[in-house]
């Protein structure tokens, strides 16, 4: 027995905008995407769109509660604030943070994620609120620790993966031993200069934390990692900001997708990825919130729309990243970037049943001209009225108990900024 949910607009994102749209859904599965004429009207939501679930390309749910910590800092004494503070909290913390951080993903539309996890609290929140994805366990240093996977095992919807954690903190012998795993595996490459700087010519700012990282590479993480053979099509690289064409090229050939998170990357003033070069090239390439460490949130739609600024102003076109462009980056293009592109990231039959209803009754984009500018431009966190996974509401608006999930959440960020001192930095 099929249901169906029908809107103003269906943005299928592969397939044509579908006006008076309508979507059957069976056993948590999508089975037929048309119009209202032909599935009949269901659930009804006027004035709004239906769009695929976002799919975060790269999140840190274990940093919800870290908005504006070190806001202005460089790059490096901004990461040392954030080690320092992190050793502050426990377990529980850690779970309390990240329950908070996947219900603000619900809540803005996005139903998977790809988590870059210290913990593995992450996969705790994810599990218990419903949210798809897949969890990387942070690793740092020369050798994968026998604890890596912190006894975490995959779950109906949430696989467990690595993050060897950047090629300043992480040797490539450790990217090795966390891809011969066979497991999915993140990592952030190229974010800025300070990280080139230090692992290029052993310099920069980046020489303050000489104690705790590898030895410099004598060259850029790209090009070793390449040299030592170890990218590959199941890695996604966060940033990918101070890239030349050999890198982008290398990244290309080896089929490493990028997640692209051009709020992070303008906020900590590492610059603007070349996405438009990312994309010629052939690379998968998918948009990530990142953390509301450097974001500061979870919020797609902010994201949408910093991708949309940059890309055009970067290139100086205004036809440089379309509305329904950037829709299809934050959908189909994470979920490829996250090898979960047969499984999400369009309305099409077969898939599963990840969407969300965005509202725009209230704004100025309605009556509609452009239905996906209007998702774009014009929708927010407070525009999302249902959010559903494998087709069941996971969010629906007013519906979570907020207070709960950020009283034990913002109890955690209180005591990190109440212990006077830095903490010896470290990290691990
Ligand atoms: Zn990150």
């Amino acid at each position: 027995m099929s249901t169906v949910i029908s809107a103003d607009w269906v943005l299928p994102v592969e397939g044509a905008p579908i006006e008076r749209g309508a979507v059957a859904i069976e056993d948590g599965r999508i089975v037929a995407v048309a119009t209202i004429d032909e599935l009949g009207a269901g659930e009804h939501h006027p004035g709004a769109a239906i769009v695929p679930g976002f799919v975060n390309a790269h999140s840190h749910l274990e940093y919800a509660v870290y908005a504006g910590f070190g806001d202005g800092l460089e790059f490096a004494p901004w990461l040392e604030l954030h080690m320092a503070r992190k050793r502050r909290l426990d377990g529980d913390d850690m779970v309390a943070i990240a329950r908070l951080g996947a219900a603000q993903c619900l809540a803005s539309g996005i139903t998977a994620t790809g988590d870059a996890s210290f913990s593995g609290a992450a996969a705790t929140a994810m599990d218990e609120l419903g949210l798809r994805g897949t969890v990387y366990l942070e690793a740092f240093g020369d050798e994968l620790a026998d604890d890596a996977l912190r006894g975490r095992a995959d779950s109906g919807r949430v696989r467990i993966g690595l993050s060897p954690h950047a090629p300043y903190s992480a040797t490539p012998a450790l990217y090795r031993a966390c891809v011969e795993t066979g497991r999915p595996i993140a990592t952030h490459l190229a974010e800025s200069a300070a990280e080139e700087e230090w692992l290029v010519h052993g310099g920069g700012p980046l020489s303050s934390f000489a104690h705790l990282f590898p030895p410099p590479l004598g060259e850029t993480g790209i090009r070793a990692l390449a040299r030592a053979g170890v990218l590959g099509p199941q890695i996604v690289a966060a940033h990918c900001v101070t890239v030349d064409e050999e890198e982008i090229a290398l990244l290309a050939e080896n089929d490493v997708a990028v997640a692209h998170c051009p709020r992070s990357n303008a906020l900590l003033g590492c610059g603007i990825a070349p996405l438009h070069e990312l994309r010629a090239a052939g690379i998968r390439v998918g948009l990530g919130t990142d953390s509301p460490a450097s974001t500061p949130s979870f919020d797609m739609f902010a994201e949408l729309r910093a991708a949309v600024f940059a890309a055009r102003a970067r290139e100086r076109r205004p036809d440089a990243l379309s509305a329904t462009e950037a829709l299809e980056l934050a959908t189909l293009g994470s979920a490829r970037a996250l090898g979960l592109g047969d499984e999400v990231g369009s309305l099409v039959p077969g898939k599963h049943a990840d969407l969300a209803v965005v509202s725009l009754d209230d704004s100025p984009y309605v009556p509609w001209e452009d239905p996906a500018a209007a998702v774009v431009f014009g929708g927010s966190p407070q525009s999302v009225t249902t959010t559903l996974v494998d087709g069941e509401a996971r969010y629906e608006r007013g519906g979570f108990r907020w207070q709960e999930l950020k009283r034990s959440a913002t109890s955690a960020r209180s005591r990190m900024l109440a212990a006077s001192g830095p903490v010896a930095a470290s990290p691990r």
